[in-house]
């Protein structure tokens, strides 16, 4: 983070001066770190904590090697070194670099090292075996996630702020977790031994249990974890292990090339280390002694570092931070700042707690001035308290203000008062200054304006009322931003309003739609979106425009990590003959598929193709696909049914290859996974896909909405009961039609089923209150009917170079993860 933040400031200070090259382990722009513990427990995705894509770096003619590690800087030629990393290692080991690959060497004048940290691993045995996990990339979030499936148990070694924070994203992968203390209370650092307490009963009130005192020396097991040994040589099971022990800083870079390193490396005021021309910014660093393993001091030595070497301001100076932070546990509120405890015979302790509640809120003042303090369980006035805690602010006469508001209702901190550089929004360093200027001059008369201009609000969120109080103060008022509630940003209308005009209009393009309801003015974010919505409105007549399309609409087939294709031959209900095997296996060997693989939904996954040859990969095979990408109806998934399985009660098999053939291809606002199954055993998990039909005693089958098996997990609801496989065809028919006209773009059927609920669905769509249940028919019959194989392109391509120019292909990194 502080890297890239570095860079920022210089290009805001002077963007024309430098030639900028960065050496990243990682094979990401920056994100931000801190909202990982929100990825793992699933209330951020990962596309929402990336501060700058890699086209960041590009359109600002930043080199950026990414995914490669600076090993050295060769003082005398002025060299840095570094080599590419091996795709499997961590960027934080101690090498992991391609030995075989050529060593990449960069020029400098001045170097900037920001290589962070590392977890700490405790002296323990087995520290390699699978199922060991660190906690401090966005690659080790996916890999905890992904393994916490096949786990019942987890141990999080470390109750520390992020070992707390693991434990809570843990729990939502349904795993039991225990967290391990070595001390005998939880985040020594932040609270005293009562807060303490009071946390560990929060915490396993919400289902984590908490062993203080505990140190593990081995961790058990050969091929994969079993379990834990302590000190004492008692044993604890568990089947995953994450390791939050603490961070130390990377050094080996600095340490290689001559330079002071301690601690961590050794900084000046200015943030020189012991070279004048090389700098070190971020955890890495040891200044006046101090490490930081918090960002807001990044914040504050990036912007010294950038006045330094601008030379905007040559007297900068960074004289060490003051300590606040916040637990980002869902469920649990805690701030906690500077001191835990009086030091001084004089300092003045104010307490409350309130035990049944979980609520205990302590501060310390001296002179009349706050050196520390903890709130648990309600944390309203920590947004004011951390400002007048790192601005020294005189605080009022009324402690009990600080504790509980004003009671008059007045602001105890008048935002007004603050200086400029106060910051604001500690998650992106945002000052109130940056916040005034958005307001003022970039006319951003709501918080979330506010957030899309200066990124202030947009980590935890905590920073919003003082945002809101800037608001008040330099705009005259807090305005609701009406776009948050638009379909597609670049489009002023919520999708009704967009729906409504679009038919009345009859605008059938996306550039249509631009030209007349945006004011000509075309926003690349919202084609994907629009696109959709103008296909299922228009199935006969929406007028395609590639621009509007991801790659992987554009030539049909899904683009993978390393620019070559997958392609899924469309196999109805799972049910394929020798003769369609012969055929893929002929044309995977043909076209050398890199591997073919079975896919959790029953169909075979032809990975590694080339560009060029998705034509006649599709020709040779002869058997449609197109259906594995896009947002639109995927996939039946069925059980083996009344055919084979003594269970059957219904002929399941038969249904989801009718599902299939009638709703292929249908656009959604996202995309959509059916199963069928044959008795409520739920072989082929039809209780938790997007729809799901499941047969039951009296020739009767239920049909389920919203279930979800994947980052979420979820039970569908019971829509109705039905007696045949028409009717099953028909609601969920309109099920489907009524999700593409309400759901929002990119809402999963589980999102809109739960914003709905069940109720108001059953009342439309089986009652059908609204008198809407024969349009919906006729529908998504005409979208039905309006369906084309995408795969005929590979004879008639759309245009010249749909297919032939591999090379004109980028991939981006959102097209990957799209
Ligand atoms: C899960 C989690 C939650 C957190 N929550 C909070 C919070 O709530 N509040 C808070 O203030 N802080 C929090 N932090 C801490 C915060 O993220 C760090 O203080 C911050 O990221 C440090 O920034 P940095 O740039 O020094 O290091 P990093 O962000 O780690 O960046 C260093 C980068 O350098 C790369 N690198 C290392 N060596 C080399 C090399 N030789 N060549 C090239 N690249 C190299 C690394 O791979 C890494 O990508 C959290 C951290 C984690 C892991
Ligand atoms: S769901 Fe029922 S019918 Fe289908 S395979 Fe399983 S047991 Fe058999």
């Amino acid at each position: 983070m502080a890297g890239a933040r570095v860079v920022e400031e210089i290009l805001q200070r002077d963007a024309q001066r430098f030639a900028i090259t960065m050496f990243g382990a990682e094979p990401y722009g920056n994100y931000n770190r801190i909202l990982l513990s929100n990825v793992l427990s699933g209330s951020q995705q990962m596309e929402e904590i990336f501060l700058n894509p890699l086209l960041w770096y590009s359109e600002r003619n930043i080199a950026l090697h990414a995914g490669v590690k600076a090993t050295s800087i060769d003082r005398v030629r002025r060299l840095v070194i570094g080599k590419p990393m091996r795709p499997t290692s961590l960027p934080y080991g101690l090498d992991g670099c391609d030995q075989s690959a050529t060593p990449i060497a960069e020029s400098y004048d001045q170097v900037i090292i920001a290589t962070g940290s590392r977890p700490f691993l405790p002296p323990m045995e087995g520290m390699d075996t699978p199922g060991v996990f660190q906690f401090r990339t966005v690659d080790d979030c996916g890999q905890i996630a992904s393994y916490a499936k096949q786990c019942k148990k987890a141990i999080v070694i470390g109750g520390g702020l992020l070992g707390l924070e693991a434990a809570r994203g843990l729990l939502t992968h349904r795993v039991e977790v225990t967290v391990l203390e070595a001390m005998p209370q939880l985040m020594t650092a932040q609270l005293d031994p009562e807060s303490a307490t009071l946390l560990k009963t929060t915490m396993e009130r919400m289902g984590v249990q908490v062993l203080l005192e505990q140190i593990a020396t081995h961790i058990l097991g050969d091929e994969r974890v079993t379990g834990l040994r302590f000190k004492d040589g008692s044993t604890l099971e568990t089947d995953m292990v994450v390791v939050s022990a603490g961070i130390r800083p990377i050094t080996e870079i600095a340490k290689d090339s001559g330079l002071t390193v301690e601690k961590g490396i050794v900084c000046d005021d200015q943030m020189r280390t012991s070279d004048p021309d090389i700098f070190a910014v971020g955890e890495c660093v040891q200044h006046r002694g101090v490490l930081y393993g918090l960002v807001d001091p990044i914040w504050e030595q990036a912007a010294t570092l950038a006045d330094i070497i601008t030379e905007k301001n040559p007297q900068a100076a960074y004289v060490g931070s003051k300590l606040a932070t916040k637990l980002k546990v869902m469920g649990v509120q805690l701030a906690s700042m500077g001191a835990t405890k009086p030091a001084q015979p004089d300092d003045e302790v104010v307490l409350y707690r309130e035990p049944s509640r979980g609520v205990y809120k302590k501060l310390i003042i001296r002179d009349d001035k706050l050196v520390g303090g903890i709130l648990l369980g309600e944390t309203d006035t920590a947004g004011v308290l951390t400002q007048m805690f790192t601005l020294e602010t005189v605080l009022p006469e009324r402690r009990a203000d600080l504790l509980f508001g004003s009671s008059n209702g007045a602001p105890i901190l008048s935002v007004f008062d603050l200086p400029d550089h106060a910051q604001i929004c500690n998650c992106n360093g945002v000052s109130k200054g940056g916040i005034k200027e958005a307001i003022l001059i970039g006319k951003c008369h709501s918080v979330s304006k506010v957030g899309a201009h200066t990124k202030a609000g947009m980590g935890c969120g905590s920073c919003k009322s003082l945002i809101m109080q800037l608001l008040e103060v330099y705009a005259g008022e807090v305005v609701e931003d009406p776009s948050e509630h638009y379909y597609v940003p670049g489009v002023p209308l919520t999708k009704p309003e967009l729906i409504a005009a679009i038919k009345a209009q009859g605008l059938k393009s996306v550039s249509a739609v631009f030209r007349e309801l945006a004011g000509g003015k075309e926003d690349p974010g919202s084609k994907v979106g629009l696109a959709s919505l103008l296909k299922s409105l228009w199935p006969h007549e929406y007028e395609d425009e590639r621009d509007a399309r991801f790659i992987n609409d554009r030539v049909h087939a899904n683009i993978q990590r390393d620019g070559t294709f997958s392609v899924i031959p469309r196999i109805y209900g799972g049910v394929t003959s020798a003769a369609e095997l012969k055929k893929i296996a002929e044309v995977a060997e043909k076209y050398q598929a890199k591997m073919v693989k079975l896919t959790g939904g029953q169909r075979i996954d032809l990975l590694g193709f080339k560009k060029a040859d998705l034509p006649a990969v599709w020709k040779e095979l002869g058997i449609p696909s197109g259906h594995a990408y896009t947002k639109a109806f995927r996939t039946c998934k069925s059980c083996v049914g009344t055919d084979f399985c003594r269970y059957g009660l219904g002929d399941s098999i038969a249904l989801s290859q009718k599902i299939e053939r009638r709703f292929q291809g249908i656009e959604s606002p996202h995309k959509m996974k059916l199963a069928t199954a044959g008795c409520p055993r739920n072989c082929s998990e039809a209780y938790v896909k997007d729809l799901g039909a499941v047969a039951i005693e009296g020739g009767q089958w239920e049909i389920y909405l919203g279930g979800a098996a994947g980052g979420s997990v979820r039970k569908g609801d019971l829509l109705c009961t039905v007696t045949s496989h028409d009717e099953v065809l028909r609601y969920m028919g309109r099920f489907m039609q009524y999700y593409r006209e309400n759901g929002k773009y990119l809402e999963r059927s589980y999102g809109f089923v739960e914003r709905l609920g069940i109720e108001k669905l059953r009342d439309v769509l089986v009652h059908d209150t609204e008198g809407i249940g024969t349009r919906l028919d006729a529908e998504i019959e005409a979208a039905v009917a309006a369906y084309k194989d995408p795969w005929e392109e590979a004879t008639k391509p759309v245009h010249e170079n749909q297919f032939t120019n591999p090379l004109a292909v980028s991939v981006r990194e959102e097209e990957v993860r799209a």
